[in-house]
């Protein structure tokens, strides 16, 4: 079992710098099975529990690693983190923007795109969900500025529609009609504005655009815009 300084360990987490964690110990907030560590230079095995038995201001300390947050986005925020604008990481906690390793957006939905994403610190989870060769399912909600004109679905899944620009032709899509301007869109690679393209090169325009699921995941009920929740590894495991 690892043993790490418990300063560098909290300010690794985004609790603080090196030095305001060795405040916060002086000032008796750290604290371990409900003892104060008052010296943070102190070291400790890095144990699973250790989250549910260390407390800052009396809260169980964050996950250690292996943070995968879903997000319900707003419209208007931007999944990057340099972008002028409003960033998707402004809805979380301020510790979580200064974790290492960073948490990022398993790929991005446009800034005009709300709905399911997720973040996480996990580079190997992340690169394994965007792969094309995992074809994790992403199924959207199109609204459309024109009736469909009922050839899409024949067109989307006929793994043979080129976008302008792309050297490849589009995987196979599902699209199923909810009403004239209205369809459900599921695809499996991630293109850059992959939804809002297929549908211009059908004719018509996106106006609004909302993600659903992400593989097995979808927004849980009552879960409203910008807000998020941390999944456990059974709903991670149904990404797949
Ligand atoms: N397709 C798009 O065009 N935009 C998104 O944000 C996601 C998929």
């Amino acid at each position: 079992i690892q043993t790490m300084r418990v300063d560098r360990m909290l300010s690794s987490m985004g609790y603080g710098s090196r030095s305001e964690v060795t405040r916060m110990g002086k000032a008796g907030i750290i604290t371990l099975d409900a003892a104060e560590i008052a010296d943070a230079a102190r070291r400790i095995a890095v144990t699973p529990d250790l989250p549910a038995r260390m407390k800052i201001d009396g809260e169980a300390l964050d996950p250690l690693t292996g943070v995968v947050i879903l997000l319900n986005k707003p419209l208007g925020m931007t999944c990057s983190h340099k972008d002028s604008g409003v960033l998707i990481y402004t809805v979380l906690p301020d510790r979580w923007r200064r974790r290492t390793p960073v948490i990022a957006t398993v790929g991005r939905l446009d800034k005009q795109t709300s709905g399911l994403i997720l973040l996480t610190d996990d580079g190997d989870l992340l690169h394994r969900i965007i792969s094309p060769r995992s074809r994790v399912r992403k199924t959207y909600r199109a609204t459309l500025a024109r009736p469909l004109a009922g050839n899409e679905t024949e067109l989307f899944a006929s793994g043979e529609l080129m976008l302008d620009g792309d050297a490849k032709p589009l995987a196979p899509a599902e699209l199923s009609v909810v009403s004239e301007t209205e369809a459900i869109i599921s695809v499996t690679e991630g293109r850059y504005h992959q939804v809002r393209r297929m549908f211009a090169a059908a004719g018509n325009h996106v106006t609004e655009l909302h993600r659903e699921r992400l593989g097995g995941l979808s927004i849980p009920d009552g879960m409203a815009s910008g807000q998020w929740a941390l999944l456990e590894a059974d709903n991670i495991a149904s990404i797949f």
